[in-house]
């Protein structure tokens, strides 16, 4: 069968990732993506998650502690956009995840923003290291979310090809917008 969006990201993520890598869950929500990744590094990895909603931060924090992965996250009660001061500029980073929207069953005004995450993806590509991927798994069917699905799209497309390679994933016959899926990887 063919996969979902979202089991697609992990499937994209688990073939480059290895154990003592670091990468970025740039939307932690409940964590389910955190714990994955945190999985995929190890002990000897790191991941860096954020996230503007403390709720989001105690979800995710009882959930790694549950899983014994909690020592290899560093949890950030701030958004993505301070990327850029929280992650050093020389660490190389393998991958990491975008979930854009809003959390299900959650505040559903707290939705991620195109500037917002531009400048996120701008710290990230400057990090990504050679045959590293960024996935955006992107939910557009909320107020706002056309806006950030343009712009995630424009962006991926004036990426140079000389550096990245970009890819969408989308199921084209689907009703109540499924999200769309973005991978970039760096040549
Ligand atoms: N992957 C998550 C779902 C994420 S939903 C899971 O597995 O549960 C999107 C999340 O982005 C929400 O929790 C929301 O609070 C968060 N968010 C909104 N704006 C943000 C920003 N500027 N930086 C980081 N996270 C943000």
């Amino acid at each position: 069968m063919l996969q979902t969006a979202m089991r697609f990201s992990h499937t994209l993520l688990k073939e480059v990732i290895l154990t003592g890598d670091t990468v970025v869950d740039a939307t932690m929500g409940n964590g389910h993506d955190t714990a994955f990744l945190a999985q995929l590094v190890g002990l000897n990895g790191l991941v860096y998650a954020f996230d503007v909603q403390e709720q989001a931060l105690q979800n995710t924090d009882k959930r790694l502690v549950e899983t014994g992965l909690r020592e290899q996250v560093r949890l950030f009660h701030q958004g993505h956009e301070t990327i850029a001061t929280a992650i050093p500029e020389e660490t190389s980073l393998r991958a990491a995840i975008f979930n854009l929207g809003y959390l299900p069953k959650s505040d559903k005004q707290i939705i991620t923003k195109p500037d917002t995450t531009e400048q996120a993806l701008d710290a990230l590509l400057a990090r990504l290291e050679s045959k590293g991927r960024i996935v955006l798994v992107v939910y557009y069917g909320h107020t706002g979310g056309e806006a950030e699905l343009a712009m995630v799209q424009d962006y991926c497309q004036k990426l140079p090809q000389e550096i990245y390679s970009v890819l969408t994933y989308q199921f084209i016959n689907q009703k109540n917008n499924p999200p769309i899926l973005f991978c970039i990887e760096r040549k």
